[in-house]
């Protein structure tokens, strides 16, 4: 399915997408994944199940009336994980995020 991704170009429908960047480097990665190996592995475990959990939550709401819910926890959970590999990065502590949503 497509999701479009924060700084991800959406003029270009021509295709499928099945890359997107990485959402913390350049790196090109599959669009199911949120950011390159790398990254992905700074990420704490309960914050890449969060990822997970709210990303088959989403893609198994796509045409249904909870997808604005899912798509909300979907980010909420992405921008978290997001924000910490990018606080690591920075060499800052990163600052511990809002509660992650729980799922069904
Ligand atoms: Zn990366």
């Amino acid at each position: 399915m497509y999701m479009h991704q924060p700084g991800q170009p959406t003029s270009d429908r021509k295709r499928p997408i099945t890359k997107h960047r990485c959402a913390v480097c350049d790196r090109w990665v599959p669009i199911r994944l949120l950011m390159c190996g790398e990254h992905w592995r700074l990420v704490p475990a309960d914050l890449q199940l969060a990822v997970y959990r709210t990303w088959n939550a989403l893609s198994r709401a796509a045409h249904r009336m909870s997808y604005a819910r899912c798509r909300r926890e979907y980010d909420q959970a992405s921008n978290a994980a997001i924000s910490f590999v990018a606080s690591l990065i920075k060499g800052e502590t990163p600052e511990p995020e809002t509660p992650l949503p729980k799922g069904d």
